[in-house]
């Protein structure tokens, strides 16, 4: 290439995100393909999130609210923090982007899971940044002990995935308290709660305190792309000290929560009784696949989440190759550290039986 990269970019594995059905089914000439690969709501969107984003068309020709004047304060609200606490964004990877961009510079390091969401990697190391790597424990959940004994002069922040993707496994609120009390006041827990409207009731399970973010210690990181059936439209948002919020709008994309999106986010808010269903399906759907992979015999992970890993015992990419030709997108978990296993997130009862069909097809 004629253009000059840094080695730190060309360094890069780019993300891989689940196949999307259209590609599938033009590349195969098939229909009625099942997606279950990017832990996406099977119930589609609220209908009244719908009918917001519509209504919010006839305004396309003007610039967004680039301060989300009615969703920062409905969150805000809703979690008990003022909205000048709240950083929207196209999707919370955005606001990884911001954080990652704001924060971080080369040779500083920031602490995460190993297997654990790609895109923490992606944007460290997009900054010159280092990422440090800590193995999960043997119940796959996040070690945060060991986490701890990472974290040095040059540590600016830790990411904490909870529940984490891709296991499905949470973190005890003593766990989380026990690690703050010793991590250095200065290095950033950014906690990432993308699937935490799925938690089953628990007294031992905790969202990020108001304590924690108004202190500055921590950062929530939230999504309408998971449970509110939203991901399409990219809308997700990070809520943190005032201080460190100012700093994110510093270099926070003026425009980068766009009019549908504020609109569909705030009726999404709006319908809880959508996002009641949503969970409950995605709770009993999850007791049905594991009972069917159960009966299989094979191993898997009782998950906090939308999905849940499935251990093959062989090469998982074969078997995603040959579900694919089945007509069923799951995805193979090699890019995540889990070479034999499958992620599936629950479907609706008919996905969920086209995929233990074909699966059972597959490994025949
Ligand atoms: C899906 C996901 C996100 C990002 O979601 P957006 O669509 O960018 O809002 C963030 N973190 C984790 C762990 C996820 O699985």
């Amino acid at each position: 290439m004629a253009v000059y990269v840094p080695e730190h970019i060309a360094a890069i594995k780019p993300y891989v995100p689940g196949k999307p059905i259209e590609e599938l089914e033009r590349e195969l000439g098939i229909k009625n393909s099942v997606k279950l690969a990017s832990n996406e709501n099977p119930l589609g969107a609220s209908p009244a999130a719908i009918k917001a984003i519509t209504d919010s068309l006839v305004n396309l020709h003007r610039y967004p609210d680039g301060g989300g004047y009615f969703l920062t304060r409905k969150i805000g609200e809703m979690l008990g923090v003022g909205h000048e606490c709240v950083v929207l964004g196209n999707g919370s990877d955005d606001v990884i982007g911001m954080l990652t961009g704001a924060l971080l510079g080369p040779g500083d390091e920031a602490v995460m899971a190993c297997q654990s969401f790609l895109m923490y990697e992606i944007m460290v190391k997009a900054r010159g940044a280092v990422p440090v790597y800590v193995p999960l424990k043997a119940d796959l959940s996040i070690d945060l002990e060991a986490m701890l004994e990472k974290v040095n002069d040059k540590t600016r922040m830790v990411f904490i995935t909870n529940p984490n993707n891709p296991t499905g496994a949470w973190i005890e609120k003593h766990v989380i308290d026990g690690f703050i009390s010793r991590l250095p006041e200065n290095v950033l827990v950014v906690m990432d709660e993308a699937y935490v409207e799925f938690v089953a009731k628990d007294k031992r399970f905790t969202t990020a305190s108001k304590e924690y973010i108004e202190s500055g210690r921590l950062v929530s990181l939230r999504t309408f792309s998971k449970a509110y059936g939203l991901a399409g439209l990219r809308i997700g948002y990070g809520v943190m000290s005032e201080e460190l919020a100012l700093v994110l709008h510093r270099i926070r994309q003026p425009f980068n929560a766009s009019i549908p999106a504020q609109a569909g986010a705030l009726a999404a808010l709006g319908d809880v009784e959508f996002l009641e269903e949503s969970v409950a399906l995605v709770q009993s759907e999850l007791e049905f696949l594991y009972s069917e992979i159960k009966k299989m015999g094979l191993t898997f992970h009782r998950s906090q989440a939308n999905f849940f890993l499935i251990e093959l015992g062989r090469d998982a990419y074969e078997v995603f190759n040959a579900m694919l030709k089945e007509g069923v997108i799951i995805r193979a978990m090699a890019s995540y550290g889990f070479p034999t296993c499958i992620r599936v997130n629950a479907g609706t009862r008919s996905e969920n039986e086209r995929f233990i069909e074909a699966l059972k097809k597959v490994l025949k």
